[in-house]
């Protein structure tokens, strides 16, 4: 009994570095392992070399809905649940791989830049648990997107095949942008 409590101790000290490390708040490490508050803060700033940030997880479930977040939270979530259902991993174990091949894909795209955060990608997993979330089909490219729970979804189009004007915009400001600094480097 002894010997079994120390190896789950391990296991969590093992769990709370590798969060930790992947940028989660204090309210993740408290919520998924046994360990006391006082240790889980004197091992975050032993990882981080800084004390955690203070206060609750602001969190609702519209940040998720929002255009660029939804594509990004969409794009993880797939991959949290496939890791579940085909690979059969374990809630906590597909959270960090889901996590970490999301954050590589971005990382791949030109300007990519991980919208999701590790904290944000957990409570979105939980959000799904308490049923406040769906996943609704793109009549358009039948990507499965998130989307508030009992909404009607029979003609949703996702965020990617109609995006709003400003993201339009935006992608046109970052042209201009990346153009100009070519510019210079070519005249300076
Ligand atoms: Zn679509």
């Amino acid at each position: 009994m002894a010997d079994k409590s120390v190896i789950n101790e391990v296991r969590d000290i093992q769990l709370a570095i590798e969060l930790i490390e992947l940028g989660a708040r204090l309210q993740v490490l408290e919520t998924e392992t046994d360990l006391s508050r006082g240790r889980l803060i004197r091992l975050y700033k032993e990882v981080r070399g800084v004390s955690p940030p203070k206060g609750m997880l602001p969190f609702s479930t519209d940040w998720f809905i929002t255009w660029l977040p939804n594509i990004h939270s969409s794009l993880f979530y797939n991959v949290y649940l496939s890791l579940r259902q085909r690979e059969k991993c374990d809630r906590m174990e597909a959270i960090i791989k889901a996590y970490r091949l999301y954050f590589e894909q971005i990382s791949m795209l030109e300007d990519g830049e991980a919208v999701l955060g590790l904290t944000r990608a957990w409570t979105l997993v939980r959000f799904f648990e308490s049923d406040m979330m769906q996943l609704s089909t793109c009549n358009s490219c039948s990507g499965r997107f998130v989307n508030h729970a009992q909404s009607l979804d029979h003609d949703f189009v996702c965020g990617i095949c109609q995006p709003p004007s400003r993201a339009g915009k935006t992608r046109r400001a970052a042209e201009r942008a990346r153009l100009k600094s070519e510019r210079e480097q070519v005249t300076g």
